[in-house]
């Protein structure tokens, strides 16, 4: 196949994206394939474990999320883990083969008296050889100073949506707190993970919007997580009306072709997606998961059928220090035994 070289551009124009968008689907996924050829194994998926380290009663009000405690989802409250905990869930993590290990917290902004506890828990898992990634809510220039002085790798952000429909969505922080709190990450030196949700109501102009926010960005985030809506009971989005599966579909290839670069993850909702769908949204280009039997608050496909998943697609884990394939396969083997209890949410 041709190769050339597909150029990193910051300057999307809305109808430039939308173009893309209205592509007839074969000719989108075709182009999509091409560039992630370009950029990627188009066999190999990143696979990360999730582990929320501290539970609900958010203050921020994100209309999706059973996390915000201006809602009652039954979910259950808790404390900051204690950092051995968590240690010990990032070992049995690599033990499963996972290349890296994401950390959430629902907080507004992780306070000065937690950092100490934080900073040990990136030290302690980058110790262990993992790749670190944290999503704690807000953070200012000190704080992203002090998390990547302690050695970690990427902090996770979403924008969540387009900055026109955002107000439908979160009322108790402002789409500028979002793209600021991106810049100190950057600054800092860390790697930007900032992807959205789609099948909230929003419209295909506020999908495009997402795409050239993320793509339009300085520098484009290293990962770009893009969610499906997890319809959960207690939240004022229970009931929004189903996003039709091509449309996200044509979203991750979209998304392919304008962060070439750009790891796509498919994350909350994948649970309900059919394996044939699965199967699309990474020849679309998506090629990163989260496996676990539970996404922060949504449940996540149960890691086996993953497995069987990728073989039957010939799909390897992406590794980070080459292992024999046989060697990588029996520890996620051993890996999906032993995951549990992870209270699911979206990264914030
Ligand atoms: S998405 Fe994050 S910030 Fe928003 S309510 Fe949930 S935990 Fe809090």
């Amino acid at each position: 196949m041709q190769q050339h070289q597909t150029e990193i551009r910051h300057d999307w124009s809305e109808q430039e994206v939308r173009e893309l968008f209205e592509l007839p689907f074969n000719d989108l996924l075709f182009k999509a394939q091409l560039v992630h050829r370009q950029h990627f194994n188009p066999n190999e998926v990143q696979v990360s474990t999730l582990l929320s380290i501290k539970t609900g009663a958010c203050p921020e009000d994100c209309k999706y999320c059973p996390q915000s405690g201006h809602y009652n989802t039954g979910l259950e409250k808790e404390r900051l883990m204690q950092v051995d905990a968590v240690l010990e869930k990032a070992k049995q993590a690599k033990e499963s083969g996972s290349t890296r290990f994401c950390m959430g917290a629902a907080w507004k902004h992780p306070a000065d008296k937690d950092m100490p506890y934080v900073i040990e828990m990136v030290k302690g898992v980058k110790a262990l050889g993992l790749e670190t990634c944290m999503t704690l809510g807000m953070l200012d220039e000190g704080k992203a100073e002090q998390l990547a002085d302690a050695g970690l790798d990427y902090y996770n952000h979403n924008l969540d949506t387009s900055p026109e429909f955002y107000g439908n969505i979160i009322t108790t922080r402002t789409y500028q707190d979002r793209l600021d709190t991106l810049h100190h990450v950057r600054e800092s030196g860390m790697k930007i993970c900032s992807g959205g949700i789609l099948g909230m109501g929003e419209t295909a102009t506020d999908r495009i919007g997402l795409l050239r926010q993320l793509a339009n960005l300085p520098k484009q985030p290293e990962s770009v997580p893009i969610n499906m809506l997890v319809k959960v009971k207690g939240t004022p989005l229970e009931d929004a009306e189903t996003l039709d599966n091509l449309e996200f579909i044509r979203t991750i290839a979209v998304a392919r072709i304008m962060m070439p670069e750009s790891h796509v993850r498919l994350s909350a909702g994948r649970e309900n997606m059919s394996d044939e769908m699965q199967a699309m949204t990474f020849m679309a280009g998506a090629n990163s998961i989260f496996y676990g039997e539970c996404l922060l608050t949504t449940p996540n496909p149960e890691t086996h059928s993953d497995l069987q998943l990728f073989k039957r697609l010939g799909i390897n884990p992406e590794q980070r220090i080459s292992e024999a394939d046989e060697t990588q396969e029996q520890l996620i083997i051993n890996n999906l035994q032993k995951q549990q209890d992870q209270s699911f949410f979206y990264e914030a």
